[in-house]
This record gives C-alpha cells, sequence and structure tokens, in this order.
C-alpha cells in the first residue's frame, strides 16, 4: 500500500507542523509524538557546519548520529541545562558553529554518552578536535587559557613555582623520599601531580598518603621539582601541543629513575600515563593509589571506628574511562565503622562533578548555561542518600565539592573527605 501524502511539505517549519500529515492504511503515521525538534526541512540544512567538525580527525563520528537520544537522558550537563550528541549535532546541522559557540565548553568528557551510544559517537574524540581547532583560531574562554598559559609557564595550572612542588612534604610527618636526592631504585615511584602538591586540600590528601605509605612498609619516593603536570585535562579542553610537549618533558624525566610501578594520586594522571603516553614513548605498569592499597587493608592497623555513613562518588577518568570501580568500595568498607551508601547514579552510571575535560577551570564561563554547577546536584544526591561523608579520590573534586556543600546550604550535613584522609583518620595518624 503506498503512502499517502496529504500535503505537499512547505519551506517554513511553523507551517509544514500543521500542514504535512502522511497516512497509511487510514492511520495518521506522521509521528509527531516522538518529535523532538520541529519538523525538519530538509533543505534548510547547513550541511557545511557538519561537515567542518566530521572531516577533523577526531570528529569524524558527529556525523553519525541518527537521532535515537539515548545519549541525553545520562548526560550530566542534560541534568542541569541543556545538553547532549544528539542535541549538539541537531545544532550544527542546523547551521550552528560549534567552532564558536558557547556548547563547545560545556562537555566534561565524562564519557557517559559513549557508553550507551548505539552509533559509537565519541564526544572524547570529538570535543578535543574540535577545541584544538577552535584554542589554534584564538576561541577559548579566558579562564582557560589562562590555566593553559599558566601551565605553559609554571608547568601547573595552577601558576604555582616549581620549587615548592615538593613543600608540602615538610608537613607530612614522615619521610618522604625524593628521587633526586636518594639517587636508588624504588618498588612505587609516586606521581604527585598539581593539586595535591600545591591545593591546600590536595596537599592534606597527600600527607595523609605519604603517612599510609609509610605504615605500610611501602617503597616509594617522588619526583619532586622536576615533576610537570601530565595535563590530560589541558588535552582534553583543546590543548594538544601543551599536552604533547609536557608529555615529552615527562616522559625525559621518568627515564632518569628506576621504579617497579608507578602510582598517581590523580584518575586523570592514570588515564594519560597508561592510554595517552605510550603513543609518547612512555610505558609504565601505573596503578592508582586505591588500586595499591585496596589489597592492602587487611594490614592496616586501625585505631579508630569513624561511625560514618559514606558514599561514593565515582572519578569519571577512573570509573567509566577506565574500568575502576572496586578498589575504592573495599578500601571505604575496611575502614571499621563505615556505612557504604550508594547514590543512584553511582558506578558505570557514575555523575560527573563538572571538573573534568577542562571544566575544573570553566565554571564561571559555564554558569550562565546551567541551572546550577554539577558539583551542586551531586552534593544534593549526596545528601538525599542521608550520607555524612561525601567520599572522593580525585584531587579536582575535594575542593569542588566542598565549594558546592557551602553553596547548596549542607554544611553541617554533610563533609566532604578524600579516602586516603579517612584512613588516615581511622589509622589514628591524622594530624
Ligand atoms: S545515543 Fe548516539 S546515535 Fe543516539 S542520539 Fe545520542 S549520539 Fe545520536
Ligand atoms: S561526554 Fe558526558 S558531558 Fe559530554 S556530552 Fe557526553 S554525557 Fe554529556
Amino acid at each position: 500500500m503506498p503512502i499517502e501524502k496529504e500535503k505537499i511539505l512547505s519551506v517554513e517549519p511553523e507551517r509544514i507542523r500543521e500542514k504535512s500529515r502522511f497516512v497509511l492504511d487510514g492511520m495518521d503515521i506522521s509521528g509527531h509524538w516522538n518529535r523532538m525538534f520541529e519538523q525538519r526541512v530538509l533543505w534548510g540544512y547547513e550541511p557545511d557546519r557538519l561537515d567542518q567538525v566530521t572531516k577533523l580527525d577526531g570528529g569524524e563520528s558527529l556525523g553519525w548520529c541518527y537521532q535515537c537520544g539515548k545519549c541525553v537522558g545520562v548526560c550530566p550537563v542534560d541534568v542541569v541545562g541543556d545538553y547532549g550528541p544528539r542535541k549538539i549535532f541537531r545544532k550544527v546541522q542546523s547551521g550552528i558553529d560549534l567552532f564558536t559557540d558557547d556548547d563547545l565548553w560545556l562537555c566534561t568528557t565524562c564519557g557517559n554518552c559513549l557508553r550507551v551510544c548505539p552509533k559509537e559517537v565519541d564526544m572524547i574524540q570529538i570535543m578535543p578536535a574540535v577545541r584544538e581547532q577552535a584554542v589554534l583560531e584564538g576561541h577559548m574562554p579566558p579562564e582557560l587559557q589562562d590555566a593553559f598559559e599558566k601551565t605553559a609557564k609554571y608547568g601547573n595550572p595552577l601558576g604555582e613555582p616549581a620549587r615548592k612542588r615538593a613543600d608540602w612534604t615538610r608537613e607530612a610527618g614522615v619521610e618522604v623520599p625524593i628521587l633526586a636526592k636518594t639517587k636508588r631504585a624504588v618498588d612505587v615511584l609516586w606521581w604527585v601531580e598539581c593539586y595535591p602538591a600545591y591545593h591546600p586540600r590536595g596537599r592534606e590528601a597527600s600527607r595523609a598518603l605519604a603517612r599510609t605509605l609509610a605504615a605500610l612498609g611501602i617503597d616509594f619516593g617522588i619526583v619532586g621539582v622536576d615533576e610537570k603536570c601530565v595535563a590530560d585535562s589541558q588535552r582534553l579542553a583543546g590543548e594538544k601541543g601543551l599536552f604533547e610537549s609536557l608529555a615529552e618533558d615527562n616522559v625525559k624525566t621518568l627515564a632518569k629513575y628506576e621504579f617497579r610501578r608507578l602510582m598517581v594520586t590523580d584518575p586523570h594522571a592514570y588515564n594519560a600515563f597508561k592510554n595517552e603516553y605510550p603513543k609518547h614513548g612512555g610505558s609504565y605498569d601505573v596503578v592508582h593509589y586505591t588500586q595499591l592499597l585496596a589489597p592492602l587493608v587487611s594490614k592496616v592497623e586501625w585505631k579508630k571506628t569513624l561511625a560514618a555513613r559514606v558514599t561514593f562518588h565515582d572519578p569519571c577518568y577512573l570509573g567509566r574511562h577506565n574500568g575502576e570501580y572496586e578498589a575504592p568500595r573495599e578500601i571505604l568498607r575496611a575502614i571499621p565503622g563505615v556505612e557504604v551508601v550508594e547514590m543512584f547514579r553511582c558506578r558505570q552510571n557514575g555523575y560527573c562533578c563538572g571538573g573534568g575535560g577542562g571544566g575544573m577551570w570553566l565554571d564561571g564561563f559555564n554558569a550562565p548555561h546551567l541551572e546550577e554547577r554539577l558539583s551542586e546536584r551531586r552534593v544534593r544526591e549526596a545528601v538525599e542518600v542521608g550520607a555524612d561523608v561525601l567520599a572522593v579520590c580525585c584531587p579536582f573534586e575535594v575542593s569542588r565539592f566542598e565549594d558546592a556543600v557551602k553553596s547548596t546550604g549542607n554544611e553541617g550535613k554533610l563533609v566532604v573527605r578524600d579516602i586516603i584522609e579517612l584512613v588516615d583518620e581511622a589509622r589514628g595518624a591524622r594530624q
């Protein structure tokens, strides 16, 4: 039975909505019920805009989107705004220039859309490719430019002097061997990264980790002043050249030392060392600190019971991107008195703190596009499950969530702690 086309399509979308109706066997199958956007005018598209994206190395998969909508339901940015690959595709197809549009910077490269997309539309490739081009043409938010410039000048996005990188060790309460001085082989080379070396809250977690490693008798050392930012977030935010230059420096630095395993505090560094540095000549047996400690929890001497209801926020770059969900939970479950409760969005469907893919430096820029910060939404979710403690194991998250606890009025109800701080406290070592 041929489909009867009742009316001819017109070029004006408003009129089309009323005029076009397809009837098959007397049944209206025009499908207005499942249309997310206005009815499309095929000849009204600007294919050039989409072509500009899909012809980039890494941008190809945006063209594969067939608008099923699965991605929008899991996109953390859509929860607090209006976003997701389906919407990006449609906007670009309708003529929006993604290279200059604010939407370019909202994606945190959390990877949840790719997990559910039947067409493998890959925002972790698309966004860095388009951003790289935008950065080359000078279109980027000023906050991001500032973070890039500080990383290039000082080797860290906080703009701190390199000579202060190991200052945190002075108040650790244990000796933290610096390999340039000790000049000996170690079992574990600890790559500290920038926020754990410079940010006040990151430093507290670093000291707690140093004390725990020492208590467990782990043979470890740090690089100290020669360590530079691993720069994975800068890469995902479009500064591929900066990433490559720092990767080259860091691979050379690591080549000076003898070690068996490379331990990182930062899931972004974990991702870079595991998946990106091998392309730049650096292949290592890399572990996140939670992976190193989880098999050792039975050896920890616990001295205190914490009596806390703890919920854990899966970092996107430890969990979804690299498949580690258990190690942090194993440590939490081993701490005396800790009850672990899960938030609705956890593990593979974990929510994003908003700090990935350059988001760490873009809260101000993104604010007009969002009802609230992603970190604020996450703090509300932690409070909803009745948690006293929001536990994290990514150095971006402590400060982000602590700010969000204040701005959502949850001070006194919820505290934010790195997992290693809880371990340190239950060992009775917290200083
Ligand atoms: S899930 Fe994939 S194919 Fe479906 S709308 Fe999203 S990007 Fe397009
Ligand atoms: S990577 Fe994450 S933030 Fe970006 S579009 Fe996909 S789900 Fe949304």
